[in-house]
């Protein structure tokens, strides 16, 4: 076995921690949250409008009721009164019936307005119902995809633990120049986190490069713990 071979080992452990963290970063579920966040937010808007309204409604409808209560009293009052018994006069009888004619007239009109104002709040009623059932739906759905993201982070976050702690073991053989020039390359964009590459029938195994012959044999001439990079992508050699 190489000596640089444990750098190859600790290359894939980072590589599959880096695969680990991806896999939790791109979550489809983490594009769904703030979407069903917005979606909330304006069904609420919607609830609380619709509900406004409807207090509105009710109260008006409230209101009319009293009235035509008030209404049929003061008819019924204006009945009595005229049977009381009491005489009148021919004016005074063509003023309570042209009176009570008024009274009859208003409380038509404010009962055809109360029948309008019920079938108005059936139809408050059942918009709010359409968004309450939108409100349970998207609640449910955040809680599933909150859950989803919770599991898949407490599995990266144990895989993670894994491959730590397997660095560890290793990490101690490979000579801290050698291991600081990977983390440097490594950290590199476009290197694919692949800091380390084999050196294979004079070739770097990560960009292929053939190695002039000259370079070759000074680098398999080196002591097998020293640093050799690739000329071209500057990736530590493993031979
Ligand atoms: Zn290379």
């Amino acid at each position: 076995m190489s000596f640089l071979a444990p750098l190859l080992e600790v290359q894939d452990l980072d590589l599959s921690a880096d695969s680990a963290r991806t896999r939790s970063a791109k979550l489809p579920e983490r594009e769904a949250t703030p979407l069903l966040e917005a979606k909330l937010v304006e069904i609420e808007s919607l609830l609380a409008a619709a509900s406004a309204e409807r207090a509105l409604k009710q109260t008006e409808e409230e209101q009319i009721g009293d009235e035509v209560t008030q209404i049929a009293r003061d008819i019924e009052a204006a009945e009595v009164e005229r049977y009381s018994g009491k005489r009148k006069n021919q004016d005074e009888a063509a003023a309570h019936s042209e009176s009570q004619a008024r009274l009859h007239e208003k409380q038509t009109s404010l009962e055809e307005r109360e029948l309008e104002l019920l079938e108005e709040l059936e139809a408050v009623e059942s918009r709010i119902e359409v968004q309450e059932s939108a409100r349970a739906a998207n609640r449910a759905e955040s809680e599933k995809v909150a859950q989803t993201i919770s599991k898949v982070e407490g599995e990266v976050s144990a895989e993670l633990g894994r491959f730590s702690d397997a660095r560890e073991k290793i990490v101690s053989c490979v000579p801290t120049n050698v291991l600081t020039a990977y983390e440097r390359v490594r950290a590199q964009a476009q290197k694919g986190g692949r800091g380390a590459a084999m050196l294979a029938e004079g070739r770097c195994s990560a960009c292929r490069i053939k190695l002039p012959s000259l370079e070759k044999t000074r680098m398999l001439a080196e002591p097998e713990e020293a640093l050799i990079q690739c000329p071209q992508c500057r990736r530590v050699l493993v031979r």
